[in-house]
């Protein structure tokens, strides 16, 4: 007799007041519809290059198939701090600064349960990824928004961050190349933003799973490796993007030993570990993985700057991105807001992207589009957005 129960009534009002993600909702519809080209995936189009997948084919063969160290494999963890060392010169050490992770998603997770108590607000600039304001809310913190203006290419300044500062304010979150614009930082605006972290004596989550994926000269920065932010820092990345292995589910986070054993012990009632024949992969990624990474990025950029022209001609304002697999266009001149927009173009021509809005209320006026998709599709997603826009006006 379970008819009568109004089971939301059972649900906590935590997960309640969390909206779920702008995101689905179009996909949902898009894949009900026939011949839809979809621009809204932040997912590679690529399949994980032959040698990672064959090392992890090697690896059941061998009988691995049990847990590892609740940290993750030790050669996996002494993989990730060469990678460091080599990319950025800053050091960790293996045994004790490094947890690897279901994802960057469950990284993103833990940090915020390791250090949010309830009530401490977290700074988090948008637009940005959709997990980071829920992610914060249910590890009981206050998820603070703070817009980055267009103005100032997406990036964020001291001045916008010191506006939301509180004496509640326990930590800043950045994602550069960020997801949904496309916007690298500095090394000048990235040590503005540490000089203030330091101020107000912050903890910085600093997700860079974009980092490999930066174009046009630009050369993504490490935020640890900033003077005086190695142990500030809980560095998230992970294998997904930039080895094309969403479903692999491999992440990683670095920071001081006592932030990555507080991280460790959810992990280890959680989780207990992630998947050994992943971790193999991802040993097999970073020992001889560079090469097909440096292709898939170099496509990325051929497909970014044909989008970029390609909406710029089509009558869109569009801020150029130089990371990430992400355009963020202006849709105002339109006159519909960021749902229309994509509502619309979904149902008249059969495109799908994400409205900007569900990437923060600073994204209203804007759409995403994910160029991680060929070149064909991308070129007639633009003729289609094309000749939209041309009967909005
Ligand atoms: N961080 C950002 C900025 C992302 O865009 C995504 C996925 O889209 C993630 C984290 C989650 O990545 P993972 O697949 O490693 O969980």
């Amino acid at each position: 007799m379970t008819e009568n129960i109004d089971w939301n009534k059972r649900i906590s009002p935590v997960v309640h007041a969390i909206p779920p993600s702008g995101i689905r909702r179009f996909f949902d519809i898009a894949a009900e519809m026939e011949d839809v080209i979809s621009l809204g995936v932040g997912e590679p189009d690529f399949i994980t290059p032959w040698a990672i997948r064959e090392s992890c084919v090697y690896g059941l063969e061998q009988g691995y198939t049990s847990y590892t160290a609740n940290r993750g494999l030790l050669e996996l963890r002494e993989e990730i701090c060469a990678l460091q060392k080599r990319n950025f010169n800053i050091d960790y050490e293996p045994k004790t600064d490094v947890l690897v992770t279901v994802g960057v998603s469950e990284a993103l997770d833990i940090a915020m349960r390791t250090i949010l108590a309830p009530g401490d607000e977290i700074l988090i600039p948008e637009p940005c990824y959709v997990s980071y304001k829920a992610c914060a809310a249910l590890a009981g913190g206050v998820p603070v928004p703070v817009p980055a203006k267009i103005e100032n290419n997406f990036s964020i300044t001291p001045e916008d961050l010191e506006a939301h500062v509180t004496d509640k304010t326990k930590a800043l979150l950045i994602g550069y190349p960020n997801n949904p614009t496309g916007a690298v930082l500095s090394r000048e605006q990235l040590i503005a933003i540490s000089r203030f972290a330091v101020k107000h004596d912050l903890i910085v989550i600093s997700d860079e799973i974009y980092g490999d994926l930066t174009y046009g000269g630009e050369r993504h920065i490490c935020f640890a490796g900033l003077p005086e932010m190695k142990d500030r820092t809980i560095l998230l990345n992970g294998f997904s993007k930039a080895y094309a292995m969403t479903g692999w589910r491999i992440g990683y986070a670095l920071s001081n030993p006592d932030i990555i054993a507080a991280m460790t012990k959810i992990h280890q009632y959680t989780m207990l570990c992630a998947p050994i024949t992943a971790q193999i992969a991802a040993v097999e990624a970073l020992r001889n993985g560079e090469k097909y990474m440096k292709k898939m990025v170099s496509e990325y950029d051929k497909r970014r700057r044909l989008i970029y022209d390609g909406l710029t001609n089509a009558g869109l304002k569009c801020f150029e991105p130089k990371g990430a697999f992400y355009i963020f266009p202006d849709i105002t001149s339109t006159g519909l807001t960021s749902e229309e927009f994509a509502e619309k173009l979904l149902m008249k021509e059969h495109v799908a992207l994400v409205p900007g809005n569900a990437f923060g209320e600073c994204g209203e006026g804007y759409v995403r589009c994910s160029y991680a998709t060929s070149v064909a599709k991308i070129s007639e997603a633009i003729a289609r957005i094309e000749h939209f826009v041309q009967h909005c006006r």
